[in-house]
């Protein structure tokens, strides 16, 4: 049995990305339908209710100096500057949108004024009448805010106020293609019965989250999916090789810890922590989890946090943990009240480890979001280092804690425009200048949308020119914790041969309100939708007809042992990633070893195969990088790149990963390596 759903956008997965792609679509064009597809939930699931609820605000600093501080002390030059600075403006307007779509859950103080912090303040006391003092010297060009943990599920409202159209408990497994190679839809099944559904839209949105490997609990539904389709439907990868996000955390409970650094013993009792923190960082500093790697190396582990002695204490207790919280999130509060009090009340030790979150993000997008399969799009975390915005850092939060929320935003408010218009029709490059636009009228700047564009386009442009060891700590590689093309004016009606005027028929099919799919013909023609729908319900149900030996989760755990140690992932050697890879290859091997029964084991061995697609991917740019820079470190190659390029990888068809090296455009940019010391 299977379902057929016709939509003009397609958006794969509920969590804050998508959310905001399906809601900026409907604010453009109310007349394209949107749907939303998700594996789970929409509103519960993904990462956005279960975290911090921080998020950024300029707060009266210029984005020129985040734009310039981040490109300098963070990305280390490897950002693209111009998608930086096209972010940077847009930060405020995003938690506003974020406030607006979610009825006021960003936090104000008495006077309605949003209140913020700056990150890393020193908390100097608190008053009777519960004022909080802080000590706000500091150089980030930044503050931080904060919205109720709750928030989601006013904005899946928001979209279904607006006319979106939701499923839930169906996962995307891969895209349906056109004949000359347009993205026309997706396949996904029901995670409870196994169903069948076959989309077919005019666009589709990718919004699947990161690939995180599930070593960490609280980030282990970034599985990956999405990247693997995205890369099975012919789309690129880049920056993949800094996706080697580590958190500090307990062996016994995998909680995340914050400023470790100040209080990091060996066992022998030195303090190897605190030379990586006489320069603030901006968050956790790569160079102490490769101290981490060189002191267990030795034989001076395992490692130990004195938590009296870290300074960052007094900053995050005030802002997440108690009912006393700076910030008033009455939902927030109880939930992180819970979570630190049975978190601290399951460590029996001050045993601390490196815990990898990963956050492979690859997929390549241009500033409009869009893959180079046409109509194909991503957003979110499965896109978010393949902008290549934030340059040599793993991202989110790209080591600004808070930032990654308006980081989904401002993708789903310029790619949702974005995609409506090309289900439309349109030019897609139109469509930005309406995204940029979309909290000013979002809808009377679609039928302008053209010069709206343009005019965005030429003034940001003027601007910009101004293991081998297992036991827990104890051995050297750090045992897996565990121990634990834009379709540049073409008309969709040019996709299926028909004349582009069928394109502008459908534009004004839109203002008139109605589907677009009344007035811009039928893609669907000749795409081959049942024999690709076959071809994708066999492979993905393939494992349901064979006997393994092997359960999901150890195969996913036979995975954890390669991409978690540092030695493999963070502090890196061609030796050790030579190994790592070939192992990789190995298991890839070996899929068909995983038992299958249900619906929900079929996703697990989908999502095996995911990750080891992105693990693969992973180290290929890494092995390709071969000198140190940002949260990239080689211990044989510890010098500083030559030139600054990014590493893509393209999918070549039949001949496998091609590897791309693409000069950074520094010379467009307005900041550049040296020029901050003169
Ligand atoms: C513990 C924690 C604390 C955090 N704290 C903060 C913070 O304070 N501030 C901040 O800015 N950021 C924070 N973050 C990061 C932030 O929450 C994430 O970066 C953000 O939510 C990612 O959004 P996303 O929509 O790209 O991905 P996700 O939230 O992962 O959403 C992806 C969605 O896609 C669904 N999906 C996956 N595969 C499929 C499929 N095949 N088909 C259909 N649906 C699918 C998933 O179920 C999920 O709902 C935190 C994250 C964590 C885990």
């Amino acid at each position: 049995m299977s379902e057929r759903v016709r939509t003009d956008v397609l958006v794969a997965g509920g969590g804050i990305a998508g959310l905001a792609t399906a809601i900026s679509a409907k604010e453009a064009m109310p007349g394209v339908s949107v749907t939303v597809v998700e594996k789970y939930t929409s509103g519960y699931s993904g990462k956005a209710n279960r975290g911090a609820g921080i998020v950024v605000t300029l707060g009266g600093y210029r984005p020129e100096e985040f734009v310039q501080y981040h490109t300098d002390r963070i990305g280390k030059y490897l950002n693209d500057q111009k998608f930086l600075m096209k972010f940077a403006r847009e930060i405020d307007n995003d938690i506003e949108a974020l406030d607006r779509w979610s009825k006021g859950k960003l936090d104000r103080d008495e006077k309605g004024e949003i209140r913020s912090i700056k990150w890393r303040s020193q908390l100097r006391g608190v008053s009777g009448d519960g004022i909080y003092d802080f000590d706000q010297d500091n150089e980030y060009p930044w503050r931080l805010a904060a919205i109720d943990l709750d928030y989601l599920l006013e904005v899946r409202k928001t979209a279904v106020r607006l006319g979106v159209k939701f499923i839930d408990r169906v996962g995307i497994v891969d895209i349906l293609k056109t004949g000359s190679g347009e993205a026309c839809g997706a396949v996904g099944f029901s995670i409870d019965t196994g169903e069948m559904y076959v989309f077919e839209a005019r666009a589709v949105v990718l919004a699947t989250g990161g690939q995180n490997y599930r070593v960490m609990p609280m980030w282990a539904c970034g599985r990956g999916e999405g990247h693997a389709a995205a890369w099975r439907a012919g789309a690129s990868l880049a920056n993949g090789e800094f996706s080697s996000f580590y958190n500090w955390t307990s062996p016994h409970n995998f909680k995340d810890e914050m400023g470790v650094e100040y209080g990091l013993y060996n066992d022998k009792g030195e303090n190897v922590g605190l030379r990586h923190t006489i320069e603030p960082h901006p968050d956790i500093d790569q160079d102490s989890l490769a101290e981490y790697y060189k002191q267990v190396k030795a034989g001076n582990g395992p490692l130990h946090y004195h938590q009296d002695e870290n300074i960052m204490l007094p900053f995050t207790r005030s802002m997440l943990g108690s009912d006393a919280a700076y910030f008033k999130r009455p939902y927030t509060n109880r939930w992180w009240g819970k979570l630190i009090f049975n978190g601290a009340t399951q460590e029996p030790d001050d045993i601390i480890m490196p815990g990898l979150i990963g956050e492979y993000g690859a997929v390549k997008v241009d500033e409009e979001f869009q893959t180079c399969v046409p109509g194909l799009f991503a957003v979110g975390e499965v896109s978010i280092g393949g902008t290549r915005c934030f340059g040599a850092v793993p991202a989110p939060p790209a080591r600004v804690r808070g930032i990654a929320l308006n980081v989904m935003t401002f993708h789903g408010r310029t790619a949702g425009p974005a995609a409506a218009a090309y289900a439309a029709g349109e030019s897609v490059g139109a469509s930005a200048g309406s995204s940029v636009g979309a909290d000013a009228g979002a809808v009377a700047s679609v039928g302008a949308g053209s010069s709206v564009g343009a005019g965005v386009g030429a003034s940001d442009g003027a601007s910009v020119g101004a293991g081998d060891g297992s036991s827990v700590g104890a051995s050297a590689d750090v045992g897996v914790g565990a121990n634990a093309g834009v379709g540049v004016g073409a008309g969709v009606g040019a996709n299926d041969g028909s004349s582009v005027g069928a394109g502008a028929g459908a534009v004004a099919s839109v203002g008139a309100g109605s589907s677009v799919g009344a007035g811009a013909g039928d893609v669907w023609a000749g795409a081959s939708i049942d024999a690709q729908a076959a071809d994708i319900e066999k492979r993905f149900g393939a494992p349901l007809e064979r006997a393994g030996d092997m359960t999901v989760n150890d195969f996913a755990f036979e995975i954890a042992k390669v991409v978690q140690p540092l030695g493999n992932s963070l502090y890196r050697s061609e030796a050790r990633m030579q190994g790592a890879l070939a192992r990789i290859l190995e298991l890839q091997g070996q899929v068909e070893r995983i038992e299958a029964k249900t619906p929900h084991h079929l996703f697990g061995v989908n999502e095996n195969v995911a990750m080891l697609l992105c693990a693969e991917m992973f180290f290929r740019a890494s092995l390709e990088r071969k000198d140190s820079i940002g949260w990239f470190l080689r211990e044989d190659y510890p010098d500083s790149p030559e030139k600054l390029e990014w590493i893509v990888i393209e999918n070549d068809g039949g001949g496998g990963p091609r590897i791309v090296r693409e000069p950074v455009p520094i010379s467009e940019y307005p900041y550049k390596p040296g020029q901050q010391d003169a």
